[in-house]
């Protein structure tokens, strides 16, 4: 699959990625889907609800958000309800890798078991010293064993269909 990014899109999601630096940031993909193509329309900024709570790990650092996000339920929940309201649906999720390659850690493999399907893109934004860098996508697929990239396309926004 091609995940169709307008241009307007990406860069509500560097600038998302850049404004909570050093720490992680999340958020929603809306748009639309067929067999070859899925189109972001719509970003939705989520607030990154990481603690100690939702731990994964006994060595985890319960405090830090730099390396780790959580997506509350409730604001999955709320913005799906949106999205279809709108006709739109939840076509995947981003979130930003701070001074790291944009490459899913074991960490996001184990969170993202619960979200979307093997269509659900799952973007990841680097940032490098407070700059917004590389942005890819990824699919979970196996059941969630791996994640395999998938090609995003940043298209200017005359150039989306509905
Ligand atoms: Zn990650």
């Amino acid at each position: 699959m091609t995940l169709i990014l307008p241009a307007k899109a990406a860069a509500a999601i560097a600038a998302h990625a850049e404004s909570t630096y050093p720490d992680e940031c999340v958020g929603l993909l809306i748009g639309t889907l067929n067999d070859e193509y899925k189109t972001a329309l719509q970003v939705v900024p989520l607030e990154n609800r990481w603690s100690g709570q939702v731990q994964l790990a006994p060595t985890d650092d319960p405090l830090s958000r730099r390396d780790r996000f959580y997506l509350d339920p409730r604001d999955y929940l709320r913005a799906e309800r949106e999205a279809r309201a709108g006709g739109y649906e939840i076509i995947g999720c981003y979130h930003s890798h701070p001074d790291a390659i944009a490459v899913p850690s074991e960490r996001d493999r184990i969170g993202a078991q619960a979200i979307g399907g093997s269509r659900f893109s799952f973007v990841i934004q680097a940032v490098r010293s407070g700059v917004a860098a590389e942005l890819t996508s990824w699919l979970l697929v196996n059941e969630g064993v791996r994640f395999i990239e998938e090609q995003v396309q940043i298209v200017p926004a005359e150039r989306v269909a509905r």
